[in-house]
């Protein structure tokens, strides 16, 4: 196989191939960016003054069984406006990034696929702390692409997420949409200053007509803070259990409830 071939299989869309070097584990692509001007992150000016060369080692997703290795001449542009250099980006490769998004999206891919996670880092040549952050970072994009506007009706619970030994119970907040019958989001913790801020950024929260919940008072203060278009019904197995308790207690001898 000629060098050239797994070269341009692997060219991400602005890079050109300066030449390739096929080991026997690897391919390595030396690649350069040949855009003629770049524009300033900081104030969107454009620069065509290169200020000097940083290169950088990125890896990419394997091809035919072989890691491949991107080492990349980037060019650090001059903001006249700014005064300052800034780096030139590139597409496919995230910000300060060392692994292209294509890798992160196949580490992705093989954490929900493979047996367990120590195959993937094997698999990818990466460090677990990479498949962790490769794997949530794409998990998180997905869920944000699937959360769509708050439906009328909802529900907010407490719900317990584990009990960790010696320690106090692990508690999550948990929204229902009433109206398709599913899980809406769970929120880490229950205390009002864990879950205050991603209730906020919950989109179409002025849709909330009903929230149904349980007799808690921090439930109660956020749903009149944060759905105030909304009316709040206390859920009625919530009610129920209290009467449930307190009938359980009821002593047969004299028939009254404790106090
Ligand atoms: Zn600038």
């Amino acid at each position: 196989m000629s060098m050239e071939r797994p070269a341009r299989l692997v060219l991400l869309p602005e890079l050109e191939l300066v030449k390739s070097v096929k080991l026997s584990n690897r391919i390595l692509g030396f690649f350069k960016k040949t855009s003629t001007h770049e524009v300033c992150p900081k104030c969107a000016h454009l620069s065509e003054s290169v200020y000097d060369h940083r290169p950088v080692r990125i890896k990419d997703e394997p091809l035919r069984n072989k890691l491949v290795v991107l080492l990349i001449n980037k060019r650090r542009f001059y903001c006249s406006h700014c005064k300052k250099p800034f780096t030139e980006p590139v597409s496919g490769i995230g910000k300060g990034r060392r692994t292209t998004e294509r890798l992160r999206s196949a580490i992705c891919w093989a954490s929900e696929n493979f047996h367990d996670l120590s195959r993937v880092q094997r698999h990818y040549d990466c460090s677990a702390d990479t498949v962790y952050r490769a794997t949530y970072d794409r998990l998180e994009l997905r869920r944000r692409k699937r959360l769509y506007p708050l439906p009328p009706v909802i529900g907010i619970d407490e719900h317990s997420l584990r009990k960790p030994k010696g320690r106090s119970t692990v508690y999550s907040t948990i929204i229902v949409d009433h109206t398709h019958r599913r899980v809406y989001e769970l929120l880490e913790g229950r205390a009002r200053g864990e879950i205050e801020e991603p209730l906020r950024r919950l989109p179409g929260r002025s849709n909330v007509r009903v929230v149904t919940m349980d007799l808690s008072p921090t439930y109660r203060t956020l749903a009149r803070e944060y759905f105030p278009k909304a009316s709040i019904v206390a859920d009625r197995f919530h009610v129920q259990r209290l009467f449930t308790k307190l009938v359980n207690r009821l002593d047969p001898q004299n028939s009254t409830l404790p106090s």
